[in-house]
């Protein structure tokens, strides 16, 4: 018999929020290893669901003990019972799914699961997801950075900070886009595919870019210039906690130009040394 040891934690013991998308991952990951065991591929079919209900059971609890009430109905809900004693299944009227198999109560894959749902070290710090808070948009916003200052580039302090500001203005001039629509008003959506999860999903195409801030942002920079006391200055002097100063950081220091040589011909390459 499986016995939970699930301890509530109390409120101020810890306030960190986890991203819950990145929660959902690792339950699938969990689900998905536990699938390939003998007799419990049932779970593989069922991971899916798992993962919203966890989703569903974030988004609505308000504190870890409705949180657990919820959560472990789970265990009931995937062997077709929907009302039990303590509780019920928060979902109205069930469409029956003949294609879709039960998990029998009590079997390899049950207990498996029952595993994993009542996991107390998991479970412990499953109040982190309770604030329902994604760093996607976070993520999105550091990816919008990049495309403006490139990690293969190197860019002086001054650079940077420019470049960054320039995207700053693009995303928060284009944050509100709507979504774009076809002539029939149905609106565009794209297919994507993720090499590394191997699966498609869907986006919304949104409105293009119009950067029409790009006209005010010239006109100021033209005023600036204009009331500009002297010219340009000619020679840059590098400020002295530019890192360009350092040269190439390898992390291991440069060998004399004569050990490379040595190296280069032990390994059967570059001209031969003078005969002595
Ligand atoms: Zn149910």
């Amino acid at each position: 018999m499986l016995i939970c040891k699930y301890q509530p934690s109390s409120a101020k013991e810890n306030i960190k929020t986890l991203d819950i998308w990145h929660g959902s991952k690792s339950l699938s990951k969990k689900i998905n290893t536990a699938g390939q065991q003998k007799e419990c591929t049932i779970l593989q079919t069922w991971n899916k669901d798992i993962c919203n209900h966890f989703w569903y059971c974030c988004k609505t609890a308000d504190n870890p003990d409705q949180f657990f009430d919820m959560w472990t109905g789970l265990l009931h809900h995937v062997t077709g019972k929907h009302s039990w004693a303590l509780g019920a299944c928060h979902h109205g009227l069930l469409i029956e799914n003949s294609e879709k198999e039960l998990i029998k109560s009590h079997s390899v894959a049950h207990q498996k699961l029952s595993l994993i749902v009542l996991d107390g070290r998991w479970l412990k710090k499953v109040h982190k997801y309770l604030n329902f808070r994604s760093t996607a948009e976070l993520e999105s916003f550091h990816n919008h950075i990049l495309m403006y200052a490139s990690k293969r580039f190197s860019f002086s302090p001054p650079v940077y900070a420019a470049r960054a500001m320039l995207a700053g203005l693009d995303y928060n001039y284009h944050i509100h886009r709507l979504p774009k629509k076809n002539n029939d008003g149905s609106i565009q959506y794209c297919g994507l595919f993720n090499k590394k999860s191997k699966k498609w999903s869907l986006y919304t195409v949104k409105e293009d870019k119009d950067y029409g801030y790009i006209p005010d942002l010239q006109s100021a920079i033209l005023r600036k210039r204009l009331s500009a006391v002297g010219g340009l200055p000619r020679t840059i002097t590098r400020r002295p906690d530019d890192p360009r100063q350092y040269g190439v950081l390898s992390g291991v220091p440069a060998p004399a130009t004569q050990d490379l040589l040595q190296m280069q011909l032990s390994r059967g390459r570059g001209e031969p040394l003078p005969k002595q």
